[in-house]
């Protein structure tokens, strides 16, 4: 890891991931030239952002002699699922308080957290569940550590600024320069990493890819979160800058897939052989086309897409994303 962060309490859940051009694409588009960065091959579960987040997060829960972990999201919450494996992998328990119908299909993300061994509640609202479901641990002699939703606050958050530092290290090892990373954001904890890697020194710029918040309000969520990641370390980190933030691809909101996210990933898919997701690496990758055709980046410049995860929640939507519908 980068020395500034070797103060920090961490645990190792995953390595580092790799990076590669994307070849056939760059020629078809005939813009900058594309790679991307594969935490969709991250160790737990079936890959993602999140584990990131978790190895801050979990080694507070293990600072604080917690016995249980305690998490909400969606039903097809990817943070949810990595939750429930790293869990898995170092032993806790495991709670989750899901957002959806009390028949949702047992299929995607939601199958994987039955495959974890994690308890589960559903409801309409899961943050109105937790207070009693905290009093029932208590009450039951366990020690709860809560994750905030996408584990994004000032602790999860260092998981992406380990991993911008990552990012430069491993384009400074290939001496090639990056201009700029396009990434999906939707709790804000990724970006708000990202934008304290820029804050420690990465030269590229992050545009993050709203997946269901309106841009202003994402902006802020990003902000707060890089101004509270930076009082909560003691390093010597210069003033966040604003973070970018678009909201030009949600399309009909959260999870809801368009016809431009649907063509996205079927182009990584038919060029790269690579699977995104429709929830939100599949609208982050949308963006990232339109902005190379706006031109919004000159031939010669290097441009990553940061692959978050997330490919389980294809199997939940089936042959619905396909181009031409079964
Ligand atoms: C959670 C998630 C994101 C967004 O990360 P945030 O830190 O919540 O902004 C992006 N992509 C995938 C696949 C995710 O699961």
């Amino acid at each position: 890891m980068h020395p500034i962060l070797d103060a920090l309490p961490m645990l190792s859940l995953m390595e580092q991931t790799p990076i590669h051009p994307l070849p056939r694409l760059s020629q078809l588009l005939d813009g900058p030239e594309l790679w991307i960065k594969r935490d969709d091959r991250s160790r737990l579960a079936l890959g993602g952002n999140k584990t990131r987040k978790l190895q801050f997060l979990l080694a507070e829960a293990q600072a604080q002699g917690a016995d249980t972990v305690v998490t909400l999201g969606a039903v097809q919450s990817n943070h949810c699922a990595q939750t429930a494996a790293a869990c898995a992998m170092l032993g806790l328990d495991c709670h989750l308080l899901l957002r959806g119908q009390p028949d949702a299909p047992i299929e995607g993300n939601f199958l994987l957290d039955h495959w974890f061994g994690a308890a589960m509640q559903i409801s309409a609202d899961p943050k109105a569940q937790l207070p009693s479901l905290l009093d029932d641990l208590h009450a039951a002699g366990r020690r709860p550590y809560v994750i905030p939703y996408g584990g994004s606050n000032a602790v999860g958050l260092r998981g992406f600024l380990a991993a911008g530092l990552e990012l430069q290290s491993q384009f400074d090892a290939l001496d090639l320069s990056l201009d700029a990373v396009v990434v999906a954001s939707s709790s804000g904890g990724t970006q708000a990493g990202l934008v304290l890697a820029q804050a420690a020194g990465v030269p590229w710029e992050v545009v993050g890819i709203s997946a269901d918040e309106t841009a202003q309000d994402l902006t802020r969520i990003v902000r707060g979160l890089a101004n509270a990641g930076v009082d909560a370390l003691d390093l010597p980190l210069g003033t966040p800058p604003e973070p970018v933030c678009l909201d030009d691809y949600v399309g009909p909101g959260y999870g809801h897939a368009d016809e431009r996210t649907r063509r996205a990933i079927a182009l990584l898919a038919r060029h790269e052989g690579i699977l995104l997701d429709p929830v939100y690496t599949g609208k982050a990758f949308a963006g990232l086309l339109d902005l190379v055709e706006q031109g919004r980046w000159r031939q010669g410049q290097r441009v990553l897409f940061w692959h978050t995860g997330g490919v389980a929640a294809l199997f939940a939507y089936g042959s619905a994303l396909l181009l031409e519908p079964a």
